[in-house]
């Protein structure tokens, strides 16, 4: 049975912030602290990599993991990509580039982000990270790493981007507005990973009340939300969610 691993379930800023010391930030449970968000499944000795967070390298060494063939990409905002440079050290392991999958928007995005790594380096150095990106379509299945994974468009804001369905799992995060097509493409699913950042509500992210209306509304088994900023407390959060939804934390693993 195929496995998600939660490497992080933070906002962009991570949780604790940066010199903030509200009562999350400085809180002893280990699940208020939230590094920045990514996903990592796992299947019959294969693996799946979710978005490559700022916090890669710290959650590769937690998680122990020693190959990545395939990431799936949501979209280009640093919190989400910022990791590509450390993926230098898998493409010496086994002497092979690393596959992406992507959007068309988030191709471009990530062509001008990462000049050095897609446009011929003037000396290596240290070494660039080998990636090759595959443009995938809204609604179009497609095969990575054994699994079959359709692209789900949402929308962050003005800006459109991917989240995705695998099998019976989806994973949606950085989203404040999912059209009817793409609810229809998510139908069914038994296990949801949803971004739910905070109480109030933001121009480009689900806050906890959206989210569990969207929650609801796909009707999943199980519900796990990510990408939460220092106003979620872990506990308090969960005991007011419904039975079927939870604040998800890192490591935290799931079967689907
Ligand atoms: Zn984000
Ligand atoms: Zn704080
Ligand atoms: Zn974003």
């Amino acid at each position: 049975m195929p496995s998600l691993t939660f490497l992080g379930t933070g906002t962009s800023h991570g949780v604790p912030e940066i010199a903030c010391s509200c009562d999350v930030c400085i809180s002893s449970n280990p699940k208020n602290r939230r590094l920045r968000c990514s996903a990592f499944l796992q299947q019959d000795g294969r693996n799946l990599l979710i978005d490559c967070s700022k916090d890669f390298r710290e959650q590769a060494l937690v998680h122990k993991i020693d190959n990545i063939t395939d990431i799936l990409i949501t979209h280009a905002h640093a919190d989400h990509v910022f990791g590509l440079d450390e993926l230098r050290v898998y493409n010496r392991l086994h002497k092979d580039s690393i596959s992406l999958y992507m959007s068309q928007e988030c191709d471009t995005s990530l062509r001008t982000l990462f000049t050095y790594i897609y446009a011929q380096p003037l000396q290596n150095g240290g070494g660039v990270s080998s990636l090759e990106n595959h443009v995938v379509q809204p609604g179009i299945d497609f095969q990575a790493s054994g699994f079959n994974i359709v692209p789900i468009p949402v929308m962050h804001g003005k800006l459109p981007i991917y989240g995705y369905r695998i099998g019976d799992l989806a994973y949606i995060t950085d989203c404040s507005y999912i059209s009817d097509e793409s609810f229809e493409l998510v139908r069914g699913v038994k296990v949801l990973v949803l971004g739910a950042l905070r109480y109030q509500e933001h121009p480009t992210h689900f806050n906890l009340d959206q989210a569990v209306e969207a929650a609801k509304k796909i009707g999943a088994n199980q519900t796990w939300f990510v990408h939460s900023a220092h106003n979620l407390e872990h506990d308090k959060v969960n005991s007011e969610l419904p039975d079927n939804i939870n604040l998800a934390y890192d490591g935290l693993c799931v079967r689907f």
